[in-house]
């Protein structure tokens, strides 16, 4: 479905559910992070796109003017009412509603009090699947609320009080990636963000004869031995033997001479970061000079470093970048790696446009033969991020403009 076909569905579902036509919609994108994986905690950089995958909000003040807001979600029970006359507080871990509740409660906390309104929530975003369906929420709702309230937050201050959403409503401590290229994401291009200083650059990838393959795995591996936490841990001791306030202040020398002062382990987890935030700003050049074969070996290495020396991959992802490898150049397969936190999830493939469908009948079934699950799989142009799809009177045609 393309965003317009989306934004008239999700205003039909409107008026089903609340018997009258709905005054604004918004619209975010789900991502995929191209390159650049486990550096957004080292201070690095990451480069992630904006997927053709939506989360859309449509929205009418409530009957009655009554103070209290009502969200429904296509994909999910209903929320009981929120009362706003009430300090906003976040429901038991795991609700869904967090979501759009703490970007109410930021926006009231910046003297912006949207008056009682109901909301109807529709998802092309894969909920759960790595493809950050939950910024997409976040940052759908902030567009509904900047056009209700009339306070339009800077895009930067618009992606940070989505992401303290959800640090404080979802319990989920975040980095800045999902939501910053859901604001910020533009059609045909891919975003180069530095978690340091976080200053977003766009990188434009106009070149409209490739795309990226993503490719589901629909495997989700459960951790048991605090994974993350542990791989966290041992950055800090990388950068702290190494006398540097993160793993972005060192390179590949630096940490070859300061090797003897950390273990096997830590050294290869260094390894890994220094290497791909590296890797992330090549990627970005080569993107930049329509250099596919350079971006997917780039894309390659990433996972091999990801696989060997991070130790985040599994088994179904490498069987993935395993049959992308042998469709090869000649397939029209540049390069695949694993994306997200890994043991699971997605791989993302740069792919030759013209040779998409051949390629994901290969992946498909060469996957399924090995590992006797179903792959989901889409292709996706860099999209542009929020995006106001109808503002103003109730049943108005829609529009579309950047936010
Ligand atoms: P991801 O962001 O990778 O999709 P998360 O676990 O971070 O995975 O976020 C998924 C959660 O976000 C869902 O379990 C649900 O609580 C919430 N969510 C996202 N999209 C929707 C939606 N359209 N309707 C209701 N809840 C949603
Ligand atoms: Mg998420």
């Amino acid at each position: 479905m393309t965003l317009s076909e989306l934004g008239t569905y999700t205003a039909q579902q409107f008026e089903q559910v609340y018997g009258r036509p709905a005054r604004w919609i918004a619209a975010a994108p789900g991502r995929v992070n191209v390159i650049g994986e486990h550096t957004d905690y080292n201070d690095g950089f990451v480069l992630p796109m904006a997927i053709e995958r939506y989360t859309v909000i449509a929205a009418a003040p409530s009957d009655g003017h009554s103070g209290s807001v009502q969200l429904h979600s296509t994909a999910q029970n209903s929320a009981p009412p929120i009362d706003l006359s009430q300090t906003l507080k976040p429901a038991a871990k795991g609700t869904w509603w967090n979501y759009p509740l703490g970007v109410i409660a930021g926006f009231i906390r910046q003297g912006a009090r949207p008056g009682g309104f109901d909301a109807l929530i529709h998802s092309t975003v894969p909920l759960g699947g790595g493809l950050s369906s939950s910024a997409a929420l976040e940052v759908s709702t902030a567009t509904l609320l900047e056009m209700m309230t009339g306070k339009e937050l800077g895009p930067v201050d618009k992606a940070l009080l989505c992401q303290k959403a959800e640090h404080e409503f979802a319990g989920m401590p975040c980095g800045i990636m999902d939501q910053f290229i859901s604001v910020l994401g533009r059609k045909d291009h891919l975003l180069l963000l530095d978690c340091r200083s976080r200053k977003p650059e766009l990188v434009p990838m106009r070149d409209g004869s490739v795309a990226l393959l993503i490719v589901n795995t629909n495997v989700k591996h459960e951790l048991t031995g605090g994974e993350y936490a542990q791989r966290r841990a041992q950055c800090e001791q990388a950068a702290e033997a190494l006398a540097v306030p993160s793993l972005r202040d060192a390179t590949a020398q630096v940490l070859e001479q300061g090797r003897a002062r950390m273990d096997e382990t830590v050294f290869r987890r260094a390894c890994h970061v220094i290497g791909e935030i590296e890797r992330t700003v090549h990627a970005a050049e080569g993107v930049r000079a329509s250099n596919w074969t350079t971006v997917g070996q780039l894309m390659y290495a990433s996972h091999a470093s990801l696989r060997d020396d991070y130790e985040v991959s599994c088994a179904e992802l490498d069987a993935i970048v395993e049959i992308a490898a042998r469709i090869g150049t000649q397939g029209g397969v540049f390069g695949c790696r694993m994306t997200g936190g890994g043991f699971g999830g997605c791989a993302v493939a740069l792919v030759r446009t013209d040779a998409v469908d051949a390629i994901s009948a290969t992946i498909a079934s060469e996957y399924e033969a090995a590992t006797r699950i179903k792959p989901t799989l889409f292709v996706s142009r860099p999209a542009a991020g929020a995006t106001i799809v109808r503002s103003g009177e109730a049943g108005g045609p829609p529009y579309f403009r950047r936010r």
